[in-house]
């Protein structure tokens, strides 16, 4: 056996030890980030070169599948919370954007400032927790749940939200927070405007496709910014719709006045869903058969709707849960008659399966691959995705990565 003196080894081990530590430097100075961008509203079929050229191009180079399916209800609440907490709205507590709490004795409205704020109505753990637990940081240019102290943290960096602040300045929020050291693991940006203007005018009106217009141009800015910092190989974007939008008119509407006596129930929701509790509890089998009996809607009972939709198993789950056809809305006489062209335009909330209820992922950057195209998935494997493309520990929750690990450079991740 041949011994090597001594002064060769120690060479070749400062050598090993000097790219160790340069390594760990590396490591620190290109930590994995996203920024994930909220759409609300958008719908696959609004994709096109006129109004989306931006979003098209990293579609090209990075990862679009056909769709993304989102959970039920198919409202703004439950599933932006859903996207980034990767559970399903009965077991993160979001069940809708508007709910009652019979412990609480308490109601919810994403209008209403202290509820939104209030710990006590979301559970499970959003990633900006998850993220800061392992010791990185974060920052929201709004999403559902960032206000609240939730198991006492919020984002690193948040802001109360406002639907009024410029979608220029939600990006240059966004822009300083990226450039920040050390870099937040973690950026969202949230747009409502494809959201309001297809509730308002439809899903195929000009002013839908120009409001998504003016914020793809917004994603365009937000790459070449990132280009000439430099980041456009270190900081991925993902970019997500949380429901489609189904066309709606004042012709395909139900009354429920015609089918129960309202005095009966107290409504929660009423709409594409309805959400009733029953003030005497020995009248919900025929409340429900008399609802059961008015057309283009189906009514079940807590606790009885198809396993598929994964709505039960939560208190704020109202006695009564209506599901109207897709397109279709549920009204009362007085609230129908008093603004009848409200219903005409587009709506949502309905099974997440409805091809109008379908929405957008696209993720471009360097943990994804270029160029694949893929079949739809469900946004419950959000949270998963993004945690092994932030190669962090999920918290636990209903997602599964092997249904995307495919869209990711390494499929470790
Ligand atoms: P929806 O009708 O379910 O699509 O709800 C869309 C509305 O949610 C938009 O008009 C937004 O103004 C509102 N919204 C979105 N994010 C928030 C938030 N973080 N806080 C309060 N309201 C919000
Ligand atoms: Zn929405
Ligand atoms: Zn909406």
């Amino acid at each position: 056996m041949i011994r090597r003196p001594l002064q060769k080894t120690i060479p070749s081990l400062s050598i090993v030890l000097m790219a160790f530590l340069l390594q760990g430097c590396y490591n620190e100075e290109t930590p994995r980030a996203v920024i994930l961008v909220s759409i609300d509203g958008l719908h696959p079929d609004y994709l096109d070169t006129l109004h989306t050229p931006n979003l098209l191009e990293i579609a090209a180079n990075g990862v679009h599948p056909d769709y993304m399916e989102p959970v039920f209800p198919t409202k703004t609440f439950p599933n932006h919370y859903s996207l980034i907490t990767g559970l399903y709205p009965a077991n993160h507590g979001i069940v809708n954007n508007s709910m009652y709490d019979p412990d609480l004795g308490l109601s919810f409205r994403l209008s209403d400032r202290e509820a939104v704020s209030d710990h006590r109505w979301w559970k499970g753990e959003p990633l900006w927790i998850t993220v800061q637990k392992q010791n990185r940081t974060s920052a929201t240019y709004f999403w559902p749940g960032s206000e609240a102290p939730i198991q006492g943290m919020r984002p690193t960096y948040w802001m109360e939200y406002d639907s009024s602040l410029p979608y220029g300045a939600r990006i240059d929020s966004a822009m300083v927070a990226i450039t920040r050291s050390p870099r937040p693991a973690l950026v969202t940006i949230y747009f409502s405007a494809v959201d309001s203007r297809g509730h308002e005018f439809g899903p195929d009106a000009t002013e839908t496709r120009e409001a998504l217009r003016e914020i793809d141009g917004q994603v365009g800015n937000l790459i070449a910014r990132l280009r000439e910092e430099g980041l456009e190989n270190e900081v991925n974007i993902v970019v997500v719709g949380d429901h489609g939008m189904a066309a709606t008119s004042s012709e395909e509407v139900v009354l429920v006045d015609d089918y129960i006596d309202l005095e009966e129930v107290y409504i929660t929701d009423l709409g594409p869903i309805g959400l009733f509790n029953v003030k005497d509890s020995t009248r919900v089998e025929s409340l429900l058969a008399d609802l059961n009996k008015m057309p283009h809607a189906r009514w079940f009972k807590r606790g009885h709707l198809p396993a598929e939709l994964r709505y039960s198993g939560s208190t704020r789950i109202s006695d009564l849960v209506g599901i109207a056809d897709d397109g279709w809305q549920m009204a009362t006489k007085s609230r129908f008659e008093s603004n009848p062209d409200f219903y005409s335009g587009g709506n949502h909330g309905y099974e997440p399966w409805h091809q109008s209820m379908h929405t957008v992922f696209i993720a471009y950057g360097p943990q994804f691959k270029q160029g694949l195209k893929s079949h739809g998935f469900s946004l419950i494997h959000v949270y998963e995705l993004l945690c092994a493309v932030l190669d962090i520990e999920p918290a636990e929750n209903d997602g599964n990565l092997d249904e995307v690990v495919h869209f990711l450079q390494t499929e470790t991740g």
